[in-house]
């Protein structure tokens, strides 16, 4: 089998070494001096420029709520035109640029981003509430965002030519689609933005990038890192505001040519419907990248190990408390492992560290807002009336008053129709079910409407195969846990209603953000006139 990539990722901080732990600390100290003396503020940069908006945002620490970790200038519509009008007039220039010069510039971001990566973990920490492993995450696949989406613009751009005839030239190259709009949410708030957006850069469009609400400060470092590395200040702009007008009117705009947006099921819906209605002015279809949500399953095998099905399920539902697209929100057990295996989980789920972000301990942090509780919390006691709670974690008095946190949350025997086996809740909610056999557990997996990732533990080589074949979902893991893909390592992405959309950090990525075309020349000679060269 071939192999597709040699590309090295940004390693991941090891915090059991104090050099490393060091690091974050002495930025957290950093942060929490920016924080009081109210220093840390994001305001819309248009054509280089920063620009007031018509709302500020307070961005609550979620880990402790009486703390202001920044403010956010929201723009407003008028101000988006500006930006959608910056980006059109920037769009050639920077179109124009030659590859080895934007790939340099995504290179050059990769590099600011790893000297500065300290201080942006501690920022996601503060703003997102990340406990530090998957802040430091965010921050290494934003990097490897850079680099990869730059080696790989310089592998498929240059003009290739398609057959070997005489007397004729055929060639196919790519050209970028215009201007895109990128939209992003907040649960990697700084390597999904970032990904998005120098895609659309390094593949030749300019860039109107409208962030996620609740994570504008980190977003802000990123537009500042990228015109720091070099993208000129027509070829991005930095629009920070709510999605409902803001976001709709960039996706609505005529001269909007891309769509990259991540997040919910109903807002990709409700994008993708948007841009396929032609508008006054608009020249042409709008693509639509739309990565959206998931109802990921894993099964556990009556042969799985269990120390590893326990440890891998619940890093799985619980890291950032279950905020992730890709985390395991169904747990199916084959056979008479159901009981024992469950008993495992529940005594494990007593030993979960619920605690602030900032604290290193934390193995499960706050969710991202007060109304995102309110949901969780709501869905739980909703939830508890219908089904039977398998385990709850501890959240201390004293932690569950300073935030948003939800406890860990297992319920045992839960039907296939039920909500919560059915619907994304994008919280620390976990719904487990038993199977007669490894086959029904497979049906019972692949009976979503959404594809995105699942995973399989078992020591059973025909149930292994039988896994890759029928559980057709975007990412499948087998015995490990089913989150944390790497760039380049694991292109990710899904199907069905978990969107549309090719691999990120894979080989097809970029193509979406580009238009091929193919030249022909006749070039058998007739009559050539050198002097009409010039
Ligand atoms: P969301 O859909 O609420 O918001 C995402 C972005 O869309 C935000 O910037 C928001 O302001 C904007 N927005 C909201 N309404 C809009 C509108 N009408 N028009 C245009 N833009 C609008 O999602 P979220 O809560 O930020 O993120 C969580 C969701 O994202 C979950 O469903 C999760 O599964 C999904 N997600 C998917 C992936 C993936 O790769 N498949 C990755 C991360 C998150």
């Amino acid at each position: 089998m071939e192999t597709i990539s040699t590309f090295k990722n940004q390693p991941l901080r090891d915090f059991s070494e104090e050099k490393n732990r060091a690091a974050i600390e002495s930025a957290l100290v950093e942060i929490e001096a920016l924080i009081r003396s109210r220093s840390l503020a994001a305001a819309p940069i248009i054509g280089g420029a920063k620009r007031g908006g018509c709302e500020t945002f307070s961005r609550k620490d979620p880990s402790n709520l009486n703390v202001t970790v920044g403010t956010t200038e929201f723009a407003s519509v008028e101000l988006a035109a500006e930006a959608l009008e910056s980006c059109r007039r920037g769009f050639p220039a920077w179109q124009a640029t030659s590859l080895s010069t934007r790939a340099a510039v995504l290179h050059e971001a990769a590099s600011i981003m790893r000297d500065r990566s300290a201080f942006l973990t501690a920022l996601i920490i503060r703003e997102a509430g990340k406990p530090w492993k998957e802040a430091d995450a965010d921050v290494a696949e934003a990097i490897d965002f850079c680099d990869y989406y730059a080696d790989e613009m310089l592998r498929i751009g240059p003009a290739r030519r398609t057959q070997e005839v005489l007397g004729e030239d055929n060639v196919l190259f790519y050209q970028p689609r215009g201007v895109a709009a990128v939209i992003s949410p907040w649960n990697f708030p700084l390597a999904i933005t970032a990904g998005m957006t120098v895609a659309a850069l390094v593949a030749g469009n300019t860039v109107v990038l409208k962030p996620s609400e609740q994570t504008g400060l980190i977003a802000h470092e990123l537009a500042r890192i990228l015109y720091a590395a070099g993208v000129p200040a027509d070829a991005l702009a930095f629009l920070p505001g709510r999605g409902e007008t803001v976001g709709r009117f960039i996706v609505e705009h005529p001269h909007t040519s891309l769509i990259a947006f991540t997040g919910s099921r109903a807002v990709g819906l409700e994008i993708s419907r948007s841009a396929a209605e032609v508008r006054p002015g608009q020249r042409g279809l709008k693509r639509v990248i739309a990565e959206l949500g998931g109802k990921n399953a894993v099964i556990v095998d009556d042969d799985a190990d269990f120390d590893d099905a326990v440890r891998g399920v619940l890093y799985s539902a619980f890291g950032f408390a279950g905020q992730k697209c890709s985390a395991c929100s169904r747990l199916i057990v084959v056979g008479d492992a159901y009981e024992p295996f469950l008993a495992r989980l529940a005594a494990a789920t007593q030993d979960i560290i619920v605690s602030r972000a900032e604290d290193p301990s934390a193995f499960l942090g706050p969710v991202i807002d007060e109304e995102s509780q309110s949901r969780i919390l709501g869905a739980i006691s909703e939830a508890q009336g219908q089904c039977t709670i398998l385990a709850q974690g501890v959240v201390s008095d004293e932690v569950s008053r300073s935030g948003t946190f939800v406890p860990p949350t297992i319920f045992r025997d839960v039907s296939a129709s039920h909500p919560l086996w059915t619907d994304e809740i994008f919280g620390p909610v976990l719904s487990c079910a038993r199977a007669n056999s490894f086959d029904q557990a497979l049906e019972m997996a692949v009976a979503s409407d959404y594809a995105l990732t699942g995973g399989v533990f078992s020591r059973h080589p025909g149930h292994i195969s039988s896994a890759r074949e029928k559980f057709r979902v975007g990412n499948l893991y087998i015995n490990r846990s089913i989150t944390g893909a790497l760039v380049a390592r694991q292109p990710f992405g899904g199907f069905a209603f978990s969107g549309i959309g090719s691999k990120a950090g894979g080989p097809d990525y970029l193509l979406q953000f580009l238009e091929p075309r193919v030249v022909t020349e006749n070039t058998m000679r007739r009559g050539f006139s050198p002097d009409l060269s010039n």
